[in-house]
């Protein structure tokens, strides 16, 4: 019979492994970032009464990037500096820190600057990690 490799289960009296664990705790710490106070600080900064032609428009938000107008729904609030990643202990301290950062830190993008964004920072850890590899492996 072959062996298979399964994650321990080392969290929540054996029913959770490390990483649902830590996206257990991620997804609570968004849920609490949801109401705070300076990401609605942020959003009315960047509102204004809505003047076209659709009627139950009543504001809209002005992209910090591109700077062009949206509707509610076509908006993010962005974290200037990411939370970043947690899946361990140690990222806990700057993960919340950077999550629950006053409005300084934040700035509404248009989903589609949002999106370039997210895509740029993805990126970018990626070749980190490649260069951490490659430090690693050549051990400069
Ligand atoms: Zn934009």
């Amino acid at each position: 019979m072959a062996k298979r490799v399964t994650t321990p289960k080392t969290r929540n009296s054996g029913t959770m492994t490390e990483s649902a664990f830590w996206s257990f705790i991620r997804s609570g710490l968004r849920q609490k970032s949801r109401w705070w106070k300076p990401i609605t600080e942020c959003k009315a900064k960047a509102k204004r009464p809505y003047k076209g032609p659709l009627k139950r428009q009543k504001f809209e938000y002005q992209c910090n990037q591109c700077k062009n107008w949206f509707p509610d729904k076509k908006i993010n609030v962005d974290h200037i500096v990411p939370a970043g990643t947690l899946t361990c202990a140690q990222d806990l301290p700057g993960f919340v820190e950077r999550l629950f950062c006053e409005v300084d830190n934040l700035q509404v993008l248009c989903t589609g600057c949002h999106d370039v964004k997210t895509q740029a920072e993805k990126n970018e850890s990626k070749s980190n990690k490649a260069v951490q590899r490659m430090r690693r492996s050549k051990k400069l």
